[in-house]
């Protein structure tokens, strides 16, 4: 038995995805950026996938810069538009719960003479557009808000945040990694300046994404190097990581309503069947949230444990966020979001996926179920919260 419920930290690679790639590692490998018609021919190939790109955007080709993924599309965001805007103001401002990728930027940022205020969340895990209204000031040059919520699934107000950042004439950028695969983007209805996004979180492969910049942007460059995406990023073209994204974004399209109703039937069963069966769980997240997320905290538990035995039963979860794996500091969304630390630490992410079926919510839930009594029975808190209830 093997059940993957991991799916905002990755997806697997689609066929379809994989047999548009591959003409163009070994038959059509030419430099896309050299001068005879092997070259042109990849140059045509990268061509087409951005047009396809950025109609699925509602964008125009040359507003979209192809990048490494995410993690370099945020930090481009950042570090280009303060660089570039430092003689307007230095002050940037972030919400509580984006990506280690923005948190961490923010963090270079401010350790080089900017800026740096975060954005609150309430209890349910949303920012405040009025509270973002109140932290604009004359000094501000960018706000960025991500859309979707890694670890909890939550859904930003952008539209309205992009609205009184313009207001103000100050930019808007949005991490919209976790949003392609289950809300439409038309980055211009949206009002955004600037896009995040990362194939691999569709479907597509590894190690590439895109950075939308509006036309009219003035951007500093990240990665200095030759004169590939119109002189923006150095490197040479990775033309079949590019093919696999747009036709990655092309199977999102087609298939997005599909998708959502599956994820969240399924999101939706598997939370009343743990409602049923286990007691002290924290539903973190509240609505709007994308359906395919479901963030519980399991009060007198570690969810290291939890992690550790799911996986001997054959079930990929992860805790808070898969940055924060690894570590045991608890998840900085769910702090910021007031769950209090202890119960903070006995949380795990559920992230359902089109492959995932009825039989495997079934089965986790089951699973979990007689995990969660065991590391209980082993926890000194839980035991001494069993016996008051006993004595009443
Ligand atoms: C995964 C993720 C990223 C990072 O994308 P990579 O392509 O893995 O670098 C950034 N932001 C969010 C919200 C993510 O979920």
């Amino acid at each position: 038995m093997k059940i993957y419920l991991d799916h905002a930290s990755t997806t697997p690679l689609k066929k379809e995805v994989l047999d548009a790639m591959t003409p163009y590692f070994c038959q059509y490998f030419e430099n896309a950026n050299s001068l005879y018609s092997g070259g042109r021919q990849t140059a045509n190939a990268v061509a087409l996938a951005r047009q396809s790109v950025a109609k699925n955007f509602g964008c125009m080709p040359n507003e979209i810069y192809f990048t490494s993924g995410g993690s370099e599309a945020d930090t481009w965001a950042l570090k280009g538009i303060a660089l570039a805007h430092k003689s307007k103001g230095n002050k940037i401002i972030i919400s509580q719960i984006e990506h280690h990728a923005i948190l961490n930027t923010a963090k270079w940022l401010k350790n080089n003479g900017f800026e740096v205020v975060e954005l609150p969340v309430d209890n349910n895990g949303f920012v405040s557009p009025q509270k973002l209204e109140e932290l604009i000031d004359d000094n501000t040059i960018l706000v960025s808000v991500m859309y979707v919520n890694n670890e909890v699934g939550t859904i930003q107000p952008v539209k309205e945040l992009a609205k009184i950042c313009h207001d103000h004439k100050v930019l808007f950028h949005s991490d919209c990694v976790q949003a392609v695969p289950y809300l439409p983007l038309n980055f211009k209805e949206l009002g955004f300046d600037l896009a995040s996004i990362s194939a691999h979180k569709f479907n597509g492969p590894k190690g590439v994404g895109a950075l939308y910049v509006r036309n009219g942007v003035k951007i500093d460059k990240l990665i200095l190097g030759g004169a590939q995406e119109r002189s923006h990023r150095g490197g040479t073209t990775d033309t079949p990581a590019i093919v696999g994204l747009a036709k990655a974004l092309e199977l999102v399209q087609d298939s997005r309503d599909n998708h959502n109703s599956h994820v969240e039937s399924l999101r939706n069963y598997f939370e009343q069947l743990v409602k049923e069966a286990i007691p002290f769980v924290h539903f973190n997240g509240g609505s709007p949230r994308v359906g395919s997320v479901s963030n519980l905290a399991f009060e007198f538990v570690e969810s290291e444990g939890i992690l550790m035995l799911l996986d001997m039963d054959g079930i990929a979860v992860s805790s808070g966020s898969a940055c924060a794996s690894g570590s045991l500091d608890p998840s900085h969304v769910l702090l910021s979001m007031g769950v209090p630390i202890e119960v903070a630490h006995g949380s795990v992410r559920f992230t359902f996926g089109e492959e995932n079926t009825k039989e495997e919510v079934e089965y986790t839930v089951k699973s979990l179920t007689k995990i969660v009594e065991r590391l209980r029975q082993m926890s000194p808190l839980f035991n001494l919260k069993q016996g008051e209830t006993h004595n009443v």
